[in-house]
């Protein structure tokens, strides 16, 4: 199977995808393909400090090391392949001027829009950042809310905001990367995470944290959890 992830410009004041790169599963794990003329032609030299290359090969090393942190999740389940259900959801880079554009058009103002956004049907909408590693950091968040829906839909569904934001900034955090919100519910999100990261939580196995997460659907039992355990 290949997978198609498109760049998002501002064309002619459009919004409009172009070909970015295309991913595929071979039998000795995933590859790619840039798309050299979306480079040429489209690629923010002066706004990012890698190439696509560079970006290509950060997303399958990303998507591949997720694919193996959550196989205890899925290693009962038949016939079930994950990378391809992960794959399977779309993702797509943006260019800053189409990224505001964008998110101005579904009425997320300025000041609210974070650096990705995950969407029920459209998939993964990535701003490119000027570092790689800041980028790195959404493209997990944003898989975070994408495996949740994966693996467990039903809670996705019925999750409060919050609680969908204290999975996905679980998984960032199990990664090393930490950030600072402003905004709701992200901001929200990150104390009863913390607290509950103080506890013997922590000492979990990453499947076991993530099972328990995504087993609650809205946060407030957390905050009393995690008061009731504090050491
Ligand atoms: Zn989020």
């Amino acid at each position: 199977m290949e997978y198609q992830i498109p760049l998002l410009i501002l064309e002619e004041n459009v919004l409009q995808e172009v070909p970015l790169m295309e991913v595929y599963v071979t039998p000795s794990g995933l590859d790619h393909v840039v798309s050299i003329d979306t480079f040429e032609k489209h690629w923010p030299q002066k706004e990012t400090q890698y190439g696509p290359y560079m970006l290509a090969d950060d997303f399958i090393s990303t998507v591949t090391q997720l694919n193996t942190l959550f196989a205890p999740l899925v290693a009962e389940k038949e016939d079930y392949n994950l990378l391809e259900k992960m794959l399977a959801t779309k993702v797509t880079f943006a260019v800053e001027n189409a990224y505001r554009r964008k998110r101005l058009e579904e009425n997320t103002p300025v000041e609210e829009q974070s650096l990705g956004a995950f969407y029920e049907k459209e998939g993964i909408l990535l701003l490119l950042q000027k570092s790689l590693i800041e980028l790195n950091g959404t493209v997990i968040h944003e898989f975070g809310h994408a495996l949740h829906k994966i693996l467990t839909p039903d809670a996705y569904y019925k999750s409060n905001d919050v609680m969908k934001e204290i999975i996905a900034i679980h998984l960032q955090r199990h990664y090393g990367v930490k950030r600072n919100y402003a905004m709701k519910p992200h901001s929200v999100a990150v104390a009863p995470l913390e607290n509950l990261e103080s506890t013997d939580f922590q000492k979990q196995r990453f499947e076991q944290r993530w099972e328990l997460l995504t087993s609650l659907v809205n946060h407030n039992p957390l905050l009393f959890a995690a008061q009731e355990n504090k050491p």
